[in-house]
């Protein structure tokens, strides 16, 4: 696509509408902001955007196609999707032999298990039985029966698998993981990573609508990022950070309808059940794999889970239904807001005493 001035500002996620590379203006003197935009990353489209001075775009062009490159090398890795990635090969083993994997892949695993302990269990990568029962309840469009949902909750746990030092194992052949609620972020890391490294003056990376960003941005002092609508089209809420990853989960956008009924994506490991999920919950932190896992589990969690979330974590859920719902955020994400404030919101008071991952 040829090189475009685009007039830049406003609104980060509606903003996705272009595929290929362009400049956009920023409003420092001196700089360009090169945009890199593209479909089928991950199951969605990307931006990525490097803040650099004007004589620097060549090498821009480049250091966002290397970030798109590693967008893309995560989801090869770890997407539970693809047959021969990482993780289908680790999927479809029998048991009791050792799959290498790359350190990436065993670092994301390592997370992985760490958040089903800060969580309470609420995110657990091993419910990929559970996953699969739902999505093919979905296609037959019948609700699973109690004995099929109770084998796929046996299946479904950390005790069948076995980090190694270079791979893991598994102790059943029905054991099987799914990183669809970490690996996005984790990928945005390592993109922003790319950016970062090459010394951009500010940069962005965005998977449809889970994001990084971090320096200057191309507009004013703060990155502008819109909150989706869970109930339509338009915005929630308005956000303005300096930096960090704000990530979004819902049951508005992903969800398997059976019998009518609309049921999440995302599973309640407590009950093997689709979670009965807040509409729409999204969190900030300073990476994205941490603001990904908790958008996930407060999904299952709702407002029960804000006790739980660590330093440094913040969130906003939309909470019932499209006729009767509310709206609670965290006092650390009340500040990041933009005025007007969404209607109804209320913003949580912690205890003084937070529940810990020693009392599970
Ligand atoms: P999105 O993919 O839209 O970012 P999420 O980040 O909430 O949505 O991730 C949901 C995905 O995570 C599901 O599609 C599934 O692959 C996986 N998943 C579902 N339930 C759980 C759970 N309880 N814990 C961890 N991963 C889950
Ligand atoms: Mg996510």
């Amino acid at each position: 696509m040829p090189r475009e001035q685009l007039v830049g500002g406003g609104l980060i996620v509606a903003l996705i509408v272009l595929v290929g590379v362009g400049l956009w203006k920023t409003s420092a003197p001196h700089t360009v902001a090169v945009v890199r935009q593209s479909k089928a990353v991950m199951g969605t489209s990307c931006t990525l955007m490097a803040i650099v001075p004007s004589n620097e775009s060549v090498h821009a062009d480049q250091i966002v196609h290397e970030a798109e490159t590693t967008l893309r090398g995560v989801e090869a890795r770890m997407s539970a999707w693809l047959n021969d990635s990482e993780l289908g090969r680790f999927n479809a083993a029998g048991a009791s032999r050792e799959i290498p994997l790359s350190p990436e892949t065993l670092a994301v695993l390592r997370t992985a298990r760490q958040a089903w302990t800060q969580t309470g269990g609420a995110f657990d990568v091993t419910c990929r039985p559970l996953i699969e029962l739902w999505r093919d309840a979905g296609r037959r469009d019948m609700v699973p029966t109690d004995s099929a949902l109770d084998r796929a909750r046996a299946a479904s746990s950390w005790d069948d698998i076995e980090l190694t030092a270079t791979g893991a194992a598994k102790r059943t052949a029905t054991a099987s993981v799914d990183l669809g609620g970490i690996a996005k972020g984790y990928a945005i890391d390592q993109a922003a990573d790319v950016l970062w490294h090459a010394c951009v003056d500010g940069g962005l990376v965005d998977v449809g609508g889970d994001l990084v960003c971090f320096g200057r941005p191309h507009h004013g002092h703060d990155w502008p990022i819109d909150v989706k609508n869970p109930f339509g089209p338009g915005i929630l809420a308005r956000l303005r950070i300096g930096g960090g990853a704000v990530c979004t989960s819902g049951n508005y956008a992903r969800f398997t309808q059976i019998g009518g009924r609309r049921y999440s994506h995302i599973i309640d490991p407590r009950t093997g059940r689709p979670a009965d999920v807040a509409l729409s919950v999204t969190v900030w932190a300073l990476d994205a794999v941490t603001a990904d896992v908790w958008a996930t589990a407060l999904s299952v969690l709702r407002e029960q889970g804000l006790a739980r979330l660590p330093q440094s974590v913040e969130a906003l859920l939309v909470v019932g239904t499209k006729d009767q719902h509310h709206l609670i955020c965290t006092p650390g994400f009340r500040l990041i807001l933009d005025e007007p404030l969404p209607a109804g919101l209320r913003v949580w008071k912690p205890p003084s005493i937070a529940p810990g991952p020693s009392q599970d």
